[in-house]
């Protein structure tokens, strides 16, 4: 998407060299708010493996007890 316009099926080479200083800013905080999305989105991805890991260690113990007081 184009930082400039917001349209999609554009992007900021397409502006001229004016243009494109104008919105150095906005351009400079979009790039911004996509690294913070990013790290937010990897954030949410160490959580989701962290519970996933969680879920897995009780589901084994509970096999473990299981075990022990299968026999
Ligand atoms: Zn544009």
């Amino acid at each position: 998407m184009c930082d400039i316009c917001g349209r999609g099926s554009c992007c900021e080479s397409f502006h001229s060299l004016e243009e494109q200083q104008r919105y150095e800013k906005v351009i400079e905080a979009f790039d911004r708010a996509r690294e913070l999305r990013q790290q937010v989105r990897d954030e949410i991805d160490e959580e989701a493996r962290e519970i996933e890991a969680a879920e897995r260690r009780v589901e084994h113990e509970a096999e473990m007890r299981a075990d022990a007081f299968g026999d």
